[in-house]
């Protein structure tokens, strides 16, 4: 019998969520003791203060984090957040979930994820770049292409990305594009990884739509969060003749069941920052944008927001998961119970992101480019076989969706490391 002595350095709600997903992931594939614990907890983090010379000459000390939680099948792979609640127990859960994720779609890639406790939007331009910067050489010996290959996240775009890869260059002495994703085009970013997490919820949704033999023109969609996920996954659906019904930041949300103009409020976001006062159909609070009766319900900002307490009143069809861990465990608990909703578990529904990111980091390392239309063919073949393995998993063991990816992603990581051995 194996027991794994940890402390509580990750100890949090989110972080436990995650653990009692893979305890039960784990007992559904008995999985043995002497490789649980090792497959369950992170490998390694780095704290960092970073200190940075604000506009009115003062210095504000911002911490940082970086986990990674397995390097076993490859570098580790994940994005940087960047959020004024940002943990580190938050950011163990979300580098675990990248393990599942990259694993669940056959990424040769470990799990990773960054953090950066600062709400972007009150940092100047300068002052975002001066950050950005800093958390790259603070990480510089920690991250690598062959190693630990950061990406966006939560509040992080392809301009912070770019300034990280040249950050890092310029330590190294070389142009080094492979150490992070979703940079600008101009700097080697791939073409499609904008639009990739959003473009694949889509997809997803789409295809589990034609099971449920639902039509396109039948279906009306309400997404919380607008950030690139949300946005771009509102975009998509409506371009194949979806009604979203509702939209949300973390100001509030807009309701409008004549469906809303997503080019008034792309704009509207554009020039004011967030959606609070747009006027393109009734004012909505997140809590009750939950509960609309719409066939799709696309969580698409932070984790744990379908808990128990509204879990039992959803009123749609389908949960398209476009954040990571938007769903507690009673949540889930309840949904099932229930039996009248589907769900796309996150690690598969929101995969289409960390897909083409590596796609980017292979184009970066053969310095060969590829087309639009190339990435999304491939992107559409990776998520159709994941979606297939999964829906396969479900029916042989009578699985949950969720705990059929869990499963699936779970077991590939252990067995990789049962094949290694004991140090990766
Ligand atoms: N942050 C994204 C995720 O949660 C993308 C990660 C990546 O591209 O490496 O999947």
């Amino acid at each position: 019998m194996s027991k794994a002595i940890v402390s509580s350095l990750y100890d949090s709600e989110v972080f436990r969520m995650a653990c009692r997903q893979f305890d039960q992931a784990a007992d559904a594939i008995n999985l043995p003791d002497t490789i649980r614990d090792r497959t369950k907890y992170p490998r390694r983090c780095l704290a960092v203060a970073l200190s940075v010379r604000r506009r009115d000459g003062s210095v504000t000390v911002f911490e940082g984090y970086r986990v990674q939680h397995n390097l076993s099948t490859g570098p580790s792979k994940g994005g940087i957040r960047f959020h004024q609640d940002v943990t580190l127990g938050e950011v163990a859960a979300l580098a675990m979930w990248m393990s599942w994720k990259c694993s669940l779609v056959g990424l040769p890639y470990g799990g990773a994820k960054g953090g950066v406790i600062v709400n972007p939007n009150e940092l100047t331009p300068e002052e975002l770049e001066h950050l950005s910067r800093r958390y790259m050489q603070e990480m510089v010996n920690f991250v690598g292409p062959h190693t630990d290959v950061p990406a966006p996240d939560v509040g992080t775009n392809e301009k912070i990305m770019g300034w990280m890869m040249d950050t890092y260059s310029n330590h190294v002495g070389h142009l080094v594009p492979a150490v992070v994703t979703g940079k600008p085009i101009s700097l080697g970013g791939s073409q499609g990884r904008r639009e990739a997490t959003g473009a694949g919820v889509a997809y997803l949704v789409k295809k589990y739509l034609a099971d449920l033999k639902v039509p396109l023109s039948k279906t009306t969609v309400a997404i919380q969060g607008f950030g690139n996920v949300g946005s771009e996954t509102a975009v998509a659906l409506a371009a194949s003749g979806a009604k979203i019904i509702a939209i949300s930041d973390y100001t509030g949300g807009i309701y409008n069941p004549k469906g809303i103009d997503l080019k008034k409020a792309l704009t509207y976001v554009q020039y004011q920052k967030v959606l609070r006062d747009f006027d393109g159909g009734e004012p909505i609070s997140n809590e009750a944008l939950l509960e609309l009766k719409c066939t799709v319900l696309i969580p698409a900002a932070l984790e744990r927001q379908i808990t128990e307490q509204n879990a039992g009143r959803l009123k749609c069809r389908l949960v398209a998961e476009a954040a990571n861990g938007p769903t507690t465990n009673e949540a889930d608990r309840i949904i099932e119970a229930r039996g009248d909703i589907e769900l796309i578990p996150d690690i598969l529904c929101n995969s289409g992101g960390v897909i083409v990111s590596y796609f980017e980091w292979l184009q970066n390392l053969s310095s060969f480019y590829w087309d639009r239309d190339e990435v999304m063919t491939k992107l559409h073949g990776i998520l159709d076989k994941a979606k297939d393995a999964v829906e396969y998993q479900k029916r042989k063991f009578k699985f949950s969706r969720r705990l059929a990816a869990l499963t699936l992603g779970i077991q590939r990581v252990a067995d990789a490391k049962q094949s290694r051995g004991l140090f990766p």
